[in-house]
């Protein structure tokens, strides 16, 4: 069995080797956490960006979408509070020389007493069988209790430190963890600073006086400052939602784990603007909705969880995330918060206009409440990709790549492959690829034994092969290849089109989540 980690450099590798994601200017040698996508990693970036986007303006009548730019004027990001509050605290080990985050090292060893938990619920659970009563165990059992009590004074620690933003306290607990750099193993830290993230740019030449202007580093503040002409051009009454897709840039600390952590990504982003104390309701109601929407795709529904935060940022009363299972552990993919008016009210505060909602229910002008949810492209297609690779072991021995991706989702919908180069079928195969050309993406291939021809598709995440031999042009049937079972089946020409269409329909996603109600789904 090959380890997570292993796992996890296949799928790296496998991503590049089918043309999934590149490293950026790969001949210059890359630049760090930038990554390119390749042909199949752009379909299977748009069919997650379309997926993401119907489900929010076509399920709902009182959402809708804008584009704003990636350039704001600076004024922005001082309202916001990026200027001043963007940082993460970093330190550096002096014999490595690696830059590491302060707040991840003192996480990490939260979680290893998670994991020493764990072991010890695993152990016991192993030797007592059915009888097994785990609660008590953990309530009794006495080096659980130990770890537990350890990791709750640290965590306890750890949140008053970030909470104060007390860097020395940060490097303390550091020191008393007796936290080791996993690469020198040294606890030689230096103090703790804090880094902002931001990438800054100049616009305008330097004779007539440039401004400096910042990259966003969050798609948000685009919708933020468009609320009031989206709410009287669309003449959107509250409840209602502005939903974004696009790009974000932070320089990130340490920026690892593939596309999990780049330094330009990109963001789908939807804030949902209600009344005042209106607020957790609607927070419950989208933390419910986006959980549905992540696992309707059938990757497996334990690999997601919600991680409530402990420290809520300077903007927010409730804030949860979405984890997914990576190959490296439970991980954000998405982030649901509870914004107040905070952002709104800063807007205001710092050009000076009027940004409030009059409600004709209320006859009252107010400051509308926010609730964002903010989901990362890159981040979801890491976990599609995840939750999609396997390695099957065939009879005799051989080893079966599969991309076992969510069909609304597989970059390619079907392969259309003539068995032989001759006797017209590839004549044949054509007038099928021309019949299905403009519903969905299909390849074709006449390349290599169809053995290897449908490996290949099964490494893309190709849900169907429509294989035609000589009988095809006397009968009208083609043998139709599933990619997940590997079984064929004859079927006619003119019900492909319908059985792709099923297969590959998001409709039937959005059913999964709001139920029989796709006609009616006004909040
Ligand atoms: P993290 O704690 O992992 O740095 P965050 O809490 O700062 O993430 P948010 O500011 O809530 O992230 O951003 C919302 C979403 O944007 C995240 O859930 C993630 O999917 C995505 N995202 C944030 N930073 C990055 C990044 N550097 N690379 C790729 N995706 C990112």
């Amino acid at each position: 069995m090959a380890t997570q980690e292993e796992t996890f450099k296949k799928i790296v590798a496998h991503c590049k080797e089918y043309g999934f994601v590149f490293p950026s200017s790969e001949i210059y040698d890359g630049l760090a956490a930038v990554y390119d996508y390749g042909q199949n990693g752009v379909e299977l970036k748009n069919n997650i960006k379309r997926y993401w986007w119907d489900s929010m303006t076509l399920l709902h009548q009182n959402i809708v979408g804008i584009d704003a730019a990636i350039f704001m004027h600076p004024t922005t990001w001082k309202a916001s509070g990026h200027v001043d509050a963007f940082n993460d605290p970093l330190i550096d080990n002096r014999d490595s020389k690696k830059r590491y985050r302060a707040d991840v090292l003192i996480e990490e060893q939260i979680a290893k007493y998670e994991d020493k938990i764990q072991k010890e619920v695993d152990k016991a659970k192993k030797r007592f069988g059915d009888s097994f009563d785990e609660q008590m165990f953990r309530q009794t059992n006495p080096r659980v209790l130990e770890h537990q009590q350890k990791r709750d004074a640290l965590h306890e620690r750890y949140s008053a430190a970030m909470n104060a933003n007390d860097l020395d306290e940060l490097k303390q607990i550091i020191l008393d963890e007796e936290i080791v750099c996993p690469i020198s193993g040294t606890r030689n830290w230096t103090d703790v600073r804090q880094f902002n993230l931001m990438f800054q740019t100049e616009m305008g030449s330097t004779a007539d006086g440039a401004m400096k202007i910042y990259l966003r580093p969050e798609t948000a503040q685009g919708i933020f400052v468009n609320f009031l002409n989206v709410q009287k051009t669309g003449r959107m009454k509250i409840p209602f939602g502005i939903a974004q897709i696009g790009k974000a840039f932070r320089n990130e600390i340490v920026a690892r784990q593939f596309v999990f952590r780049m330094r330009e990504f990109e963001q789908m982003e939807m804030q949902f603007f209600v009344r005042p104390g209106e607020e957790l309701k609607w927070f419950e109601h989208w933390k419910a909705f986006r959980l549905k929407w992540h696992k309707a795709l059938g990757l497996g529904d334990d690999k997601y969880r919600y991680h409530d935060h402990e420290k809520l940022a300077h903007y927010a009363n409730a804030a949860t995330d979405i984890e997914f299972q990576m190959p490296f552990g439970f991980k954000e993919v998405e982030g649901i918060h509870s914004r107040t008016n905070f952002d709104l009210s800063q807007h205001a505060k710092y050009s000076g206009k009027k940004i409030e909602y009059f409600d004709p229910e209320l006859n009252q002008s107010y400051t509308p409440f926010v609730i964002e949810t903010s989901i990362g492209v890159d981040r979801m297609f890491l976990s599609v990709m995840c939750g999609s690779y396997r390695e099957e072991q065939l009879e005799g021995g051989d080893v079966r790549v599969v991309l076992g991706l969510p069909p609304v989702l597989a970059p390619v919908k079907a392969c259309v492959m003539p068995l032989v180069k001759k006797d017209g079928l590839p004549e044949k195969a054509r007038e099928i690829l021309n019949s299905l050309k403009f519903d969905f993406k299909v390849q074709y291939d006449e390349k290599d034994s169809i053995g290897k021809r449908y490996r290949r598709q099964d490494a893309i995440g190709t849900p169907f092969c429509i294989t035609v031999d000589h009988d095809t042009l006397n009968d009208g049937c083609v043998t139709l290849r599933y990619r997940d079972t590997m079984a064929q089946d004859r079927v006619k020409i003119e019900d492909l089109h319908e059985i792709i269409r099923r297969a590959v329909d998001p409709k039937e996603l959005y059913r999964k989540i709001v139920g029989d109600r796709l006609e009616d789904t006004e909040e």
